[in-house]
């Protein structure tokens, strides 16, 4: 099974802050808009890119020239303070052009996860600059493609993610088949957190409210799973989150519900108090 399905055409693309608004506690809704965002081609499900963002003093991130997996040792050669931050986010929601609610222009929706100390843990510079962006901020991002990709039969799919990953399940959720059977548990720091979103059939969805803000985030998730009476037959599984949550529920599964290895695409998204290198 291939883990990832790339683009047809990975390409960086300059864009700007169309609104910024904070959507609940624990997330910032940021719209992102720009003439060369109309030839994104949106794939749906977890679609994920790379986010560049400036440095102080930068109007706009340095962006790499290089649009193969190049661009990578290209951007270790920027000095320190030209070189952008850089993290990892997905796509929330895809306007094309003419159904937009900022103009006339295509849009892209990105949920950030607000995770300063009044959360209980670290800010970060992309969370931070969430918080602050204001419509006419550049940032560059980098398509990455899906990484959900269930090349299998499985009857069944299992789904599980904390917040960062609210946006992934939510987005395979909508891009889902009308007869998917699906059981996907999103684990969030409040309940005003919780999003409304319609489901297939089905599709069951259950949201976990974090027991307080101190808690790891992903531990009440990975509980949830285990006490939950789970269909019969061998599922699909897609967990993503924090690193704890993706390892802990694979080897829960694998090793006390006998779930091949091969049936599970975990992805850690960020590390419990360690910044993204
Ligand atoms: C494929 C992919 C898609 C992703 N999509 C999204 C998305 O749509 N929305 C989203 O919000 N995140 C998403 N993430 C996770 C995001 O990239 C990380 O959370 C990232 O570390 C945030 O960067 P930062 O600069 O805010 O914090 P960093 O500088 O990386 O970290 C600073 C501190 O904050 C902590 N931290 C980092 N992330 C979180 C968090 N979510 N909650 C609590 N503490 C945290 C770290 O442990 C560290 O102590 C995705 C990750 C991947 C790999």
């Amino acid at each position: 099974m291939s883990k990832y399905l790339k683009p047809e055409h990975a390409a960086f693309y300059r864009l700007q802050v169309l609104s910024a608004e904070r959507i609940s506690p624990g997330f910032v809704r940021i719209t992102l808009g720009g003439e060369s965002l109309s030839s994104f081609r949106y794939m749906g499900y977890d679609h994920w890119f790379r986010l560049f963002l400036p440095q102080p003093g930068q109007s706009e991130p340095r962006v790499p020239t290089a649009t193969s997996m190049l661009w990578y040792a290209q951007y270790l050669t920027f000095s320190k303070d030209t070189k952008p931050v850089v993290r990892n986010y997905t796509v929330r929601d895809f306007r094309p052009a003419g159904s937009g609610l900022h103009g006339e222009g295509t849009e892209m929706d990105v949920d950030f996860v607000v995770h300063g100390a009044e959360h209980g843990g670290h800010a970060g510079p992309a969370s931070s600059w969430a918080v602050r962006a204001a419509p006419g901020d550049h940032v560059a991002i980098f398509d990455e493609g899906r990484i959900y990709n269930p090349n299998t039969e499985a009857s069944w799919q299992l789904l599980v993610g904390d917040e960062s990953a609210a946006p992934a399940v939510l987005g395979i959720l909508r891009s889902a088949p009308e007869d998917s059977r699906v059981r996907a548990f999103i684990e969030v720091p409040t309940e005003a957190d919780i999003q409304k979103q319609d489901v297939p059939p089905g599709v069951e969805l259950t949201w976990i409210v974090r027991p307080n803000l101190q808690a790891k985030p992903g531990d009440a998730a990975l509980a949830a799973v285990q006490k939950a009476e789970l269909p019969e037959g061998e599922p699909f599984v897609y967990v993503a989150g924090e690193q704890g949550l993706a390892t802990g529920l694979r080897r829960y599964l694998v090793n006390e519900r006998s779930v091949p290895k091969s049936q599970i695409c975990f992805t850690g998204y960020w590390k419990f108090g360690k910044a993204a290198p």
